[in-house]
């Protein structure tokens, strides 16, 4: 049903996307069958340039738009969201950036917790290879030399060779 606030299939999904991988895409080509429109927000949006966080808020955007272009997925917004570090006002936070959504997809414990608290329907989202489909993995591959280019998608891959993210991730210390 639409209403002012969306449809009821409107949904969201928040990740860091450290960077955007094959795991996030099939993820999302699954939710984005079932929402009439789907949020895909990018969290911890400010931090760039540390050992898990190396990507900016555009950058990941640019990854997850193209990757989303050349599968064919056109019913995604992607939204930055920056960390708050206060909890209780998180949801109205991420309300305030996205597009109308009545369900989110999540796995993590405490965004479904914060989510439920505000009346949300929340579904747990399937994972996929994920011993290797995880940012943590990509990452630790562009930092010792391993071949990631598999894991993640050719757009995101060239997004990644465009502002040399290979050179920038060796040159990071621990955070
Ligand atoms: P990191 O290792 O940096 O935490 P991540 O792979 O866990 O990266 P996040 O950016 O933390 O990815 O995004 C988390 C969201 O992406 C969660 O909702 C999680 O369920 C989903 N996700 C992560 N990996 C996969 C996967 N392999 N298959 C499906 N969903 C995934
Ligand atoms: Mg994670």
């Amino acid at each position: 049903m639409q209403t002012a606030r969306g449809h009821e299939n409107d949904s969201l999904m928040i990740g860091r996307f450290q960077p955007f991988h094959n795991g996030h895409l099939e993820v999302i080509r699954k939710i984005s069958k079932l929402s009439e429109n789907l949020t895909i927000g990018i969290g911890s949006a400010q931090y760039s340039h540390t050992v898990s966080n190396p990507f900016t808020a555009g950058e990941r955007y640019r990854m997850i738009s193209n990757s989303l272009k050349d599968s064919g997925i056109d019913n995604a917004s992607i939204v930055p969201i920056e960390d708050l570090n206060r909890y209780s006002v998180w949801v109205s936070h991420v309300i305030s950036m996205s597009p109308p959504f009545s369900v989110v997809y999540s796995n993590n414990p405490l965004t479904r917790r914060l989510f439920l608290e505000a009346g949300y329907e929340i579904k747990a989202s399937p994972l996929y290879n994920r011993s290797e489909y995880s940012g943590t993995e990509v990452r630790r591959r562009m930092m010792v030399g391993e071949d990631w280019r598999p894991l993640v998608p050719k757009a995101v891959a060239d997004v990644i060779d465009d502002i040399d993210g290979i050179g920038r991730i060796r040159g990071l210390k621990d955070d």
